[in-house]
Formats: structure tokens, C-alpha cells, sequence
């Protein structure tokens, strides 16, 4: 057994089980086992009664000290006793459907029960726990188990018992951290970073593993970078791109003017197109600074000039919008360009009608998802490739097209504001303009940072924006109801909206988890103004433009990192109107009250993300995480800022770059 084996070979593994790691998104054994725990649980020492909170998810040590009383309620017989700790308090315990307990459980035994708290008063109860005697639970004192995301029909247990399985094979992965690499760094070794990270005996363990492992991840992807950048050093540009008078005549129509970090960056593009070697180039723009236009003049240049040009959107609902602004745009000024839309979610019989008009250049531009990139997509004169929202383009991509001969100018756009830094060792490879300047029509967004005493007053608030026309976005942290997360979901928020709104006004949710034709047609209506609050998670973080909104009220906003509420807040203030960010603090922490602050206060995202790290500093443990633009598993650049230095280092000092390191993004 190896990483590539199926974890369908896995004793215990049968197909319905497999087909849930399917779900997932998981195959082989290593997938399984880098699939790493979203939090633990903890095993701790067990409180009083008294201590114990509503709500909470406590343990108590108790004696029982009545008989067990089964109650039949509708269809569920419920098993109720009650028990008495040390101080001499009591708490009743109540399962359901567990009869049996009647039999096994008699006044005087102890145990420790473990679970939530409900109820108050004479209703205080603890419901369904989880019950060990006092020797088990003595042995788990200190445990963490790992908790996973996960799909329906999945457990925690289950992923768990499989990961324990494969580790049982022994040392399955191989470890690219030589030895010696590993001692320099004070690393584990792979496979018991691996084994630690699943089920961690202490929090020191967890560290280390966790170190070792984001470690890997930069150190792979700073090889990568460094892999592309030898490989595309000087590559000779051998497209004929020259100035365009069109180009300038369309700029002086726009119904705006460019702000000067627009031209510029045009300017450094256009010196790079049309220069000795092959463009490689990031754009970094505060959100709402207007990187689009500047990719579509680009991309029409380009197009004069004779070449294809692609634009790639990491999300179907990006694509699409992208797509729709460059159709309003060639249609306004009747420019001779045909544009192509190209996304995975698109028939069969519609893809192949792209992929003969991309391949007969009867297409300049073609806008999409990876579908852009795939095996039957060919180019004629593919020229300039631009990625949008992608911190990069990755390894893999870039490899993709030189497979199939092509070397085009490659420009990857960015709304992560990463210190200048962070940049530098991310991003050696790739010369960089800065955007940081918004256009001049903008009012600054106003914020508020509130608890929830103050929802009516921002409802009625929404309300008003909605009379004038406006629309809104409410954004929750959670898809649905969850039992073990106390946080607002977008299903039942959306309902609760309803009934808080007047009966005409539109409300509508959006979540990852819905389909790609849903998704787009509620985007539509809202971009058109037929739905005017859109109660989303956080899928409409990157990229969605619609001027007309003007309010984002952020629940849970303690539960996301400062850079992503940043970007979040971007979907508003992106036309003429004044917008408002309202963000709803539901923790009794000043920490976290405090690093909302940052963002009350400031709306430049160069400087929330830097003062974010100084705040948080290195080291913070499965924290909120900053927006997932940078897709590693585990490392997050600000928090592991350190890590990714030395990453750096040992990435330099790495002789051989010959071999191919997938990265994946
Ligand atoms: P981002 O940089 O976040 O991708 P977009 O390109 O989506 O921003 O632009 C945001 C909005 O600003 C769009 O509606 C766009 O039409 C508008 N816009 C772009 N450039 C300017 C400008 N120079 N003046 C006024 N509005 C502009
Ligand atoms: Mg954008």
C-alpha cells in the first residue's frame, strides 16, 4: 500500500462509504490523509454542575441518584434520570430511543456525561450525552479527536477509523523534506506529522505537525515558483503586439476616466507586450479599483494585433459576469471583437461549438473557468492569457498550454493585498504593478462595527436604501442550521428576512453548495435588480460587481479574517452611490472586537492586511483563516509569515528544480 492506492482497498472501506469520500473529493489514500481535522475535540476535565453553562458543551462527573424513567413522547421513548456531583447539585439526563440505558444504569453508579446543556431552571437538562465511566474517561483526560468537515451520512468516527487504518500500513507516504532539511528546520518526519495532525496526543504535537506540514506547502509551492520563473526567464516574445489607436479612442469614450494606477499599469502592460520577452505580470488592486477595464483593453490590444486572447475566472458566476460586461461593452461602442463564453457547466453540444470557434480563430476572446485550459480546447493565435482572482497562475495551468505549444503573455490578477514583503517571496517570479488607488467617483465606504441588539435598527436602515432603489447583501458564515455551530446560516436568515421585510420586497440566498445554473440565475436576477437583498455565504467574495448595492451587513463578522471581511465589504461602494458596511459582532471576545476596529476605521486593504498580522501574529491556530485565495490546505501567509521565510530559505538553497512539483492551485 502506498499513497496512490484507493481508499476503496482499505479494510472496512465498503463502496457506500467510499462513495462518500467521493463526496469529499477524496480518492486515493494520501487524499485521505492530507484531508486534515477542521478543529478537535477536546477531552478536559470535568466541571461542576454549577460551573456548567447553558449551551455549553460540558462534561460532568455524577452519581446517579434515580431510577432511570422511560417516557414515551409521540414516537420517541425517552430515557430520564437524574445525577448529583460532588457539590451536591444535580442535573437531569435524558437520552432518546435508548431503552436499554434503563436496564444497564442504577442510582449510585458514576459516570462522566458528556454534552450540551439545555434549558433553564427546572428545564436544565443535559440531552444525549455521551457517558463514560470514571476509568475511560481518566484515559481520554487530554485527548483531542479529530472533527472533519464533512458531507451527509458521514461522521467524524469514520473518517477517523479509515485515516487510522491507512496509518496502520506503516510509513505509506513518501517525504520530499530530506533529512537533513529536517533537522536544519526541527521538522518531523512526514508520515508522523501526518499521523499527529489526525490525532494529536497533546497540543505540542499538534504544533509540530502542524508545522512540518505547512512547512511542505510553502516549501513546494516556493519550488514551483522558482521552477516557473527558470523556466520563463527571457522567453523571447515573438508576438508582433504594437500600439493601438483604437485602443486609445475606446478609453477616451469610457464614461469615465482612468485613474492614473489604471494607466499606468496599462502603460507597464502594454510596454511588456509589446517588448523583448514574453509578459509574466501581477496586477495587484485594492478591490474595487477597476483591474477588469484594464484587463479588457489589454485583451482588445491584443486582439488588433491579430492574437486570442483568454480570461479565466475562478468561479462560473465570475465568468459569467466578466462575459456580460465585455458584450455591454463591445455592443456601446460597436467594437469589432467576438467574444466566447467557456465554463464546465455548459453542454456538451455548446462547448464543442466554442472549441471549433476558438480553434478556427473565429473568437478573439474567450472568457471562462479552467474549461479554458482543457484537453479539447485548442487556440489559433493565442496571444495573452489573463487570470482573474487567482493569486496566480498556477504551475500546472502554465504547463497545460506550453504542452500544447503555446507561450502566450500571461497577466494574473489580484484583490489580496499582501504586504510589499510577502509579495516579494510569493511572487518573485512575476513582475508586479500595484493598484491603489480607487476611482475618483467613489465616496469612502461608512462602516459600523454592532452587536445584535442593533438588527432592527439596521433593517430599518436597509429598508430605506431598498425604497431608494439600492439593493443589499447580507452576508452569514454557515450554508444551513448547524447543531454544533452557533452561527447564522443563509437559509434560515433568508426566512427570517422575510418575515422582517413587507411581502414585496425580494429576497433570494446564495451558497457554495448549490448548482452552478442556480447560482447563476440568482446572480442574474440581482445584478438586474429583480432580487434586492441576496443573503449569501461568503461565494460572492471575490469579483461580483453590482454598482447598485450599496449596503453589506456582515453576520458572525468575528468568524471571518480581517482580510476576506476587506473583500467582502469591496462588493459594495463600486459606483456613484454612498454604501455601507455593517458588521455584526456576536462574541463577547475584545480581541476579536478590537480587530474589527482596524476595519471600522480604515478601508485600505494594503493596511488592514498588514496591521491584521501584527495583531494576530504567527502561530494562531486553525483561527479565521484569510480569504482562501491563496489555496493552501493548512498555511495561511500572514499567521505563518515566519514559516514562509524559512520555507524561502530552504527553497533557495534547493539545487535541483528539475523535477516537476505539482502545485495546487
Ligand atoms: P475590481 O478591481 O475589484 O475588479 P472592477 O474592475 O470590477 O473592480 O470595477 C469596479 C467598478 O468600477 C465597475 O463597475 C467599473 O465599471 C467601475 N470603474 C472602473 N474603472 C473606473 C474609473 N476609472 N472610474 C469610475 N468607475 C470605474
Ligand atoms: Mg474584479
Amino acid at each position: 500500500m502506498n499513497g496512490d492506492s484507493l481508499i476503496m482497498d482499505l479494510k472496512g472501506v465498503g463502496p457506500k462509504t467510499n462513495e462518500l469520500f467521493g463526496k469529499l473529493g477524496l480518492k486515493t489514500v494520501e487524499d485521505l490523509l492530507q484531508f486534515y481535522p477542521r478543529d478537535y475535540d477536546r477531552f478536559e476535565a470535568p466541571v461542576s454542575i454549577a460551573q456548567s453553562k447553558v449551551l455549553d458543551f460540558a462534561a460532568v462527573k455524577g452519581m446517579i441518584v434515580t431510577n432511570p424513567m422511560v417516557k414515551r413522547v409521540r414516537n420517541l421513548q425517552i430515557v430520564s434520570m437524574q445525577i448529583r456531583d460532588e457539590m451536591g447539585d444535580t442535573l437531569k439526563v435524558t437520552w432518546f430511543n435508548m431503552t436499554f440505558l434503563a436496564k444497564t444504569m442504577h442510582p449510585g453508579m458514576h459516570y462522566v456525561f458528556r454534552g450540551r446543556i439545555q434549558g433553564y431552571g427546572a428545564g436544565r437538562q443535559m440531552e444525549q450525552p455521551d457517558y463514560y465511566t470514571l476509568a475511560e474517561y481518566e484515559k481520554l483526560l487530554g485527548k483531542m479527536l479529530p472533527v472533519y468537515n464533512l458531507t451527509k451520512g458521514m461522521t467524524s468516527k469514520m473518517i477517523a477509523k479509515a485515516v487510522q487504518q491507512a496509518m496502520g500500513q506503516g510509513k505509506i507516504l513518501e517525504d520530499m523534506l530530506e533529512e537533513s532539511m529536517r533537522a536544519e528546520y526541527d521538522l518531523m518526519e512526514r508520515n508522523e506529522a501526518i499521523a499527529n495532525i489526525h490525532f494529536p496526543d497533546r497540543e505540542s504535537d499538534l504544533k509540530n505537525a502542524r508545522k512540518r506540514l505547512v512547512f511542505e506547502e510553502f516549501y513546494r509551492f516556493l519550488l514551483g515558483v522558482r521552477q516557473m520563473k527558470a523556466q520563463l526567464a527571457n522567453q523571447e516574445n515573438h508576438f508582433m503586439i504594437t500600439e493601438k489607436e483604437e485602443v486609445d479612442e475606446l478609453i477616451q469614450r469610457l464614461p469615465y476616466k482612468l485613474t492614473k494606477a489604471q494607466e499606468r499599469t496599462l502603460r507597464e502592460i502594454q510596454t511588456d507586450m509589446t517588448g523583448p520577452s514574453v509578459m509574466n505580470r501581477l496586477v495587484q488592486g485594492d478591490v474595487g479599483s477597476g483591474k477588469t477595464i484594464v484587463a479588457f483593453l489589454a485583451l482588445y490590444q491584443a486582439a488588433l494585433c491579430g492574437y486570442q486572447g483568454v480570461l479565466m475566472a475562478p468561479t462560473e458566476v465570475l465568468a459569467r459576469q466578466h462575459y456580460q460586461s465585455l458584450c455591454n461593452l463591445i455592443e456601446t461602442y460597436g467594437l469589432m471583437l467576438k467574444p466566447a463564453l467557456l465554463t464546465g457547466s455548459m453542454t456538451a453540444a455548446q462547448k464543442r461549438k466554442v472549441y471549433e470557434q476558438t480553434a478556427s480563430h473565429q473568437v478573439d476572446i474567450v472568457i471562462g473557468t479552467h474549461a479554458l485550459i482543457q484537453e479539447n480546447v485548442h487556440y489559433q493565435d493565442l496571444g495573452l492569457v489573463i487570470t482573474d482572482e487567482q493569486h496566480r497562475f498556477g504551475v500546472r495551468q502554465r504547463e497545460a498550454l506550453q504542452n500544447k505549444g503555446y507561450l502566450p503573455h500571461v497577466l494574473v490578477m489580484s484583490a489580496t493585498p499582501i504586504p510589499r514583503t510577502l509579495a516579494i517571496i510569493l511572487y518573485g517570479d512575476l513582475d508586479i504593478s500595484v493598484m491603489d488607488e480607487l476611482p475618483a467617483n467613489r465616496l469612502p465606504i461608512k462602516n459600523c462595527v454592532v452587536d445584535i441588539n442593533y438588527r432592527p435598527n439596521a433593517y430599518e436602515f436597509i429598508r430605506k436604501q431598498l425604497k431608494e432603489g439600492r439593493q443589499a447583501y447580507v452576508i452569514c458564515p454557515m450554508v444551513e442550521e448547524s447543531e454544533t455551530l452557533d452561527a447564522e446560516d443563509v437559509v434560515s436568515y433568508s426566512k427570517k428576512l422575510k418575515e422582517e421585510f413587507p411581502s414585496d420586497i425580494q429576497i433570494a440566498y446564495l451558497h457554495g453548495k448549490m448548482n452552478n445554473q442556480e447560482k447563476d440565475r440568482i446572480m442574474e436576477a440581482f445584478g438586474a435588480g429583480k432580487i434586492q437583498v441576496l443573503v449569501s455565504t461568503t461565494v460572492i467574495e471575490v469579483g461580483i460587481d453590482v454598482p447598485n448595492a450599496t449596503v453589506i451587513m456582515i453576520e458572525n463578522a468575528e468568524r471571518f479574517g480581517l482580510a476576506q471581511l476587506h473583500q467582502l465589504r469591496g462588493r459594495v461602494g463600486r459606483g456613484k452611490y454612498q454604501s455601507y458596511c455593517i458588521l455584526v459582532h456576536t462574541s463577547s471576545s475584545k480581541e476579536s472586537k478590537k480587530r474589527l476596529e482596524i476595519l471600522n476605521h480604515s478601508n485600505d486593504g494594503f493596511y488592514i492586511a498588514s496591521e491584521d498580522l501584527k495583531l494576530r501574529g504567527p502561530g494562531e491556530f486553525f483561527g479565521v483563516r484569510q480569504s482562501g485565495e491563496l489555496a493552501f490546505r493548512l498555511g495561511d501567509i500572514y499567521t505563518d509569515a515566519e514559516l514562509l521565510k524559512l520555507a524561502s530559505e530552504a527553497a533557495k538553497k534547493t539545487e535541483t528544480v528539475s523535477w516537476n512539483i505539482p502545485v495546487n492551485m
